[in-house]
Order: structure tokens, then sequence, then C-alpha cells
């Protein structure tokens, strides 16, 4: 089963899902993206309420909260010395560099943009593809864990495939669209927060069961 295949059953499954990425404002996509490292979705929305609720939405906001303050507001996250850290980090490069304003670096060339968030601390490749995707909108295809968890278990793919790898290999079989990357990606989620989870997937109510060698194996 080809990727675009994949894409069309889990669209008609789960429906459309759109740009799927939460936000109010593109900063608050890397907020997101930063807070979702080793965490659920759940937990990082728990999160950004808090935040939200102390109004503190913005690069200059986070700079000059309390650092202690700020692991507070986060910690239902998980690992909030760190990601407050990394919050601060990359609030106070915007300030330094952009004035605060995001949108500036938004702006730049897919590819420079790329190389300059995995230049920032804490911002690794799913992290850096989230906001370009999400928060730039331009098209760079997410891969997680959930993506190397469903492609390895269809039989696509080596479990261990590297970030990289997996990334062209769904990207070749998909139209380089906007909304399919945005769309896919949040499907995937879905599925695997929902049906095909790490421990005891639920296969039964699986739209992609019937050719998934997973399943078939059980
Ligand atoms: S059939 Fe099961 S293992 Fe395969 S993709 Fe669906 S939930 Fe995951």
């Amino acid at each position: 089963m080809n990727s675009f295949e994949i894409y069309t059953i889990l669209k008609d499954h789960f429906g459309g899902v759109g740009s799927w990425w939460p936000k109010d404002s593109p900063f608050e996509v890397v907020i997101g993206a930063i807070l979702t490292q080793q965490s659920t979705w759940t937990n990082v929305e728990k999160a950004i309420k808090n935040l939200k609720e102390e109004k503190i939405l913005t690069p200059r906001d986070i700079s000059y909260v309390p650092l202690n303050k700020l692991k507070y507001l986060i910690k239902p996250s998980g690992f909030f010395n760190q990601k407050a850290e990394r919050l601060k980090g990359i609030s106070e490069y915007l300030l330094r560099n952009y004035n605060g304003d995001i949108s500036l670096l938004l702006s730049k060339d897919k590819v420079e943009l790329r190389e300059e968030l995995l230049k920032l601390k804490g911002v690794g490749k799913e992290t850096a593809d989230s906001i370009i995707l999400y928060a730039a909108e331009k098209n760079e295809f997410v891969v997680d864990a959930y993506t190397k968890r469903l492609y390895s278990r269809l039989g696509n793919v080596e479990e261990k495939i590297e970030y990289d790898d997996l990334k062209k290999y769904i990207t070749t079989e998909i139209p380089e669209e906007l909304t399919i990357y945005q769309e896919f990606h949040g499907l995937i989620v879905l599925l695997g927060k929902n049906l095909c989870k790490k421990k005891n997937p639920k296969c039964i109510n699986c739209p992609l069961a019937s050719k998934c060698s997973f399943n078939l194996k059980l």
C-alpha cells in the first residue's frame, strides 16, 4: 500500500482534518513543537492552556517571565526544566535577531529556514519540520514516532529507519501539496493516538487492517 492510498483511507475514515495543528498564532506552533517533545498532546494542551491563562504567548512574554514560573506553567508537558530553557532560548533568539517578530524568520526560504531552526538549541528535525509545516505553512513533511510505528507495522519499512529516509520514502509517494502534507501528518497522529497504539493496537477497528502485515500476523 503506498502513502497516497494510506492518506486516502485515513481521510475517509477520520474525515478531513485540515491544517490540523491547533494554533492561534505561528508562535504557538513553536511553543507546541517544543512542549510535545517526549510528551502527549493531551499534556501539551494543559501546558498551553496554563500559558494562555497567564497571557504568555509571545517571544517577549516568554523571555520576561521568571524561569521558575515558566517551568511551573509548562509542568504538565513533562521535562519542564529542559523545555523551559529551550523556550527561553528560542524566544531570546527571536528578540535579538528579529525584534520578536517570528514572521520575519518564517518568511525565509524553506531551506534557509530549516538550517536556521536546526541551529537552535533543542530544535531537532521533527521540531523544525513541524514549525516549517504548521507555522511557516511551507511544504516540509513531518515524521514522528507515530509515523515510524505505522509504516513499520504496515510492513513498508524497517522499524529503525532514519528520519530522513522515512520522510523521503513518504514524500516520493504523495503530491507535494501543503494541505496534503499538513493533513496526512494529522491523520497519522489521530491513528496513532486512537488505534495504532504502542501497546494493544486496536486493529479490529483500523481501516488499514486488511493490508497491514502486523495485523495479518496476529
Ligand atoms: S492494523 Fe493494527 S497495527 Fe496495523 S496500522 Fe492498524 S492499528 Fe496499526
